[in-house]
């Protein structure tokens, strides 16, 4: 029996490295006897979902009989009030990695072209060669994207240009007047998605929410999610905002029933709770203040980040760093997939999953 079911595949998909998703705290605890474990490897809310988000998810069980309402109603209607865009502008995603996937398979194909940079997220490559599109994968400077690269690898072919703002995983981010000559010099051919993932993250004066830019650039499709700042990563829900012709193309390919009944409810009433957010914003920007200080503290470089998360250079192969980290029950995100075999990426989590991690880096680095 040699039968080979990658063989049959496309070409993109032949090669195609999986996703690499953070060690669950369950599957540490399983593998390693550990007890115990903090996880900080999946960029989750370390204070998971608001009591708002919660309560909307009572009263479910009544429903599951019942298909989710697959356009969305409420949710769209309270997304649109409150990024005051039209609700005919809007995807849901089952997470925004649906709605990545949705505009490869829309707007590129065999032959064509898809620009991103170099350690940007990985989703940007699976989604792109899985629709048979040439990646065009573009060298960074000091970690970031370098847009003016990014700006010279387009050409008649490029369908779609990512970018991240912020990046996951090196957390750097690009300020409104870069990126705005950015979007403004690409041509309209060119489907530019700006994922903003992190967007509430970010408390930097000059940093563009660029779903302001759509009405002057129709080509422009922004990304963002219920996964980080909302804290419901497990309920898989994020959304697209573009031009309305241009979320039309994604309805049309999207699964009918791509995001679940706990998703719409949970995320509605997350929108609402603004306390929620300020708490987690401001536990964050606590949090990653501290691991700064301590990892700069061991001798360690940082990249700055303004998002919920900091990658820092080991100095060495940083495997080995992971895996006894892993033997102290503190998860952390290896990314050579990235590109960047030396640094890990870690999490901003409590104040004391934060300690946890420090303290076992420190004694990692002094064996
Ligand atoms: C986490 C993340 C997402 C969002 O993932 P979901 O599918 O919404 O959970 C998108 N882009 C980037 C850069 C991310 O890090």
């Amino acid at each position: 029996m040699n039968f080979d079911g990658s063989a049959l595949a496309v070409a993109g998909v032949r090669t195609l490295e999986p996703y690499r998703p953070g060690k669950p705290v369950e599957a540490l605890e399983r593998e390693y006897g550990v007890v115990d474990a903090v996880k900080l490897a999946s960029n989750e809310n370390p204070l998971g979902a608001g009591a708002a988000a919660i309560a909307a998810l009572r009263g479910l069980e009544q429903v599951l009989g019942r298909y989710p309402d697959g356009s969305g109603y409420v949710l769209k209607q309270a997304l649109a009030r409150h990024l005051d865009v039209a609700a005919g502008q809007l995807t849901l995603g089952n997470g925004s990695n649906d709605v990545l996937d949705l505009l490869a398979r829309a707007y590129a194909g065999p032959g064509e072209e898809v620009v991103y940079s170099a350690h940007a997220f990985a989703v940007y490559a699976i989604v792109t060669r899985a629709v048979g599109a040439t990646p065009v994968v573009v060298p960074a400077v000091a970690w970031g994207h370098d847009l003016d690269a990014m700006q010279r690898a387009v050409t008649a072919r490029t369908r779609i240009v990512f970018v991240a703002n912020p990046n996951n995983p090196t957390g750097t981010r690009l300020g409104a007047s870069d990126l705005a000559a950015f979007v403004a010099a690409l041509p309209e051919h060119v489907i530019v998605v700006v994922d903003e993932a992190y967007f509430e993250y970010v408390d930097a004066p000059d940093h563009p929410d660029c779903i302001q830019w759509i009405e002057r650039h129709p080509n422009l499709v922004v990304t963002r999610t219920f996964s980080k700042i909302h804290g419901l990563a497990a309920l898989r829900i994020g959304y697209g905002v573009a031009h309305e012709s241009v979320a039309d193309v994604l309805n049309r390919v999207r699964q009918p029933f791509n995001v679940g009944t706990a998703g719409l409810l949970a995320a509605t009433a997350a929108l609402a709770d603004a306390d929620h957010v300020q708490r987690s914003r401001a536990v964050n920007a606590a949090g990653l203040a501290q691991l700064q200080t301590g990892l700069q503290a061991l001798g360690l470089d940082v990249i700055p980040s303004c998002a919920n998360f900091i990658a820092f250079d080991t100095a060495r192969d940083a495997a080995p760093i992971y895996e006894a980290l892993l033997r102290r029950g503190v998860i952390v995100r290896p990314i050579a997939n990235y590109g960047m075999p030396r640094h890990l990426r870690v999490t901003v989590g409590l104040p004391a999953e934060n300690e946890r991690f420090l303290a076992a880096l420190g004694a990692v680095l002094v064996r």
